[in-house]
């Protein structure tokens, strides 16, 4: 899947900008480009979820070949640069993660967090934002869907999510679709393992702030860490999703505002 010529930070999956969908995985790849090299990890760190979600690129791309929504998926390691936090996060670029420490990190001076911001982070900002204002331009307002994978334990103890909802304040998308995925017998972590309400990450930017239904998603790694699982997922959440796009509120614009407060969006571009 690698292309070795391609340095592009983000792919970008065409799809019907007029459906009233996006797709989006931060967190996609455990790519590391020139001239960062491993980091200096063993390649086993960079497979492990701190790297990247592990499951994520497959399900988005299946998803979106299933809902035939436009995509947009990360091509560089959340280590290098975490493209869900806002470029003022003090988490941005992390020395250590899970236990590991990352020595590529160490030094790291503002210039250098200023390089990978304009190398990585916001072109693929830039990118979601274009997209999102093509998909209004259509007439047809677009809900977004992120998509993200967490590790099946933490700190020896094990999750018992099969899936999490994660979110903010806008519930438009959230408590139907926590419903319908409860009643596929499913257990759905309700802003658990984590909350949803970050400042300034990804969806507070791109869909909170301009009024746009959202929902985050995410699903336990052992359930898609092989293909097999993750097309499966991607069929169950097509199915789960696409229904509720249709309902009224979702094609109108409406400002929930955010419990973890946010830049105002002249600073954060
Ligand atoms: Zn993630």
């Amino acid at each position: 899947m690698q292309d070795p010529t391609n340095d592009a930070p983000f792919a970008f999956l065409a799809g019907n900008e007029a459906g009233g969908l996006l797709i989006l995985g931060d967190h996609a790849s455990n790519r590391v480009p020139p001239p960062y090299g491993d980091l200096g990890l063993p390649a086993a760190e960079l497979e492990r979820h701190i790297a990247y979600d592990i499951g994520v690129e497959t399900l988005v791309r299946r998803l979106a070949a299933l809902t035939g929504a436009p995509a947009l998926v990360t091509r560089f390691s959340r280590l290098l640069i975490d493209a869900n936090r806002g470029e003022d996060d003090p988490t941005l670029v992390m020395r250590l993660s899970d236990g590991a420490i990352v020595p590529g990190n160490a030094g790291v001076d503002a210039a250098e967090r200023q390089r990978r911001i304009e190398r990585f982070h916001r072109p693929y900002h830039a990118a979601i934002a274009g997209l999102i204002d093509r998909m209004i331009a259509t007439g047809t307002l677009p809900a977004i869907l992120s998509v993200h994978s967490f590790t099946p334990a933490w700190k020896g103890v094990s999750r018992p999510w099969d899936m999490a909802i994660l979110w903010d304040s806008d519930d438009r998308l959230v408590r139907p679709a926590l419903a319908a995925f409860r009643a596929r017998g499913l257990t759905v972590g309700d802003n658990e393992p984590y909350d949803g309400a970050l400042r300034n990450d990804t969806l507070y930017r791109h869909a909170t702030a301009r009024g746009l239904p959202h929902l985050l998603i995410e699903v336990r790694q052992d359930h898609i860490a092989e293909a097999a699982g993750a097309e499966r997922w991607a069929e169950t959440i097509a199915e789960v999703v696409m229904p509720l796009l249709t309902r009224p509120e979702m094609r109108q614009a409406a400002f929930f505002g955010s419990r973890a407060g946010g830049l105002d969006r002249a600073k954060n571009g």
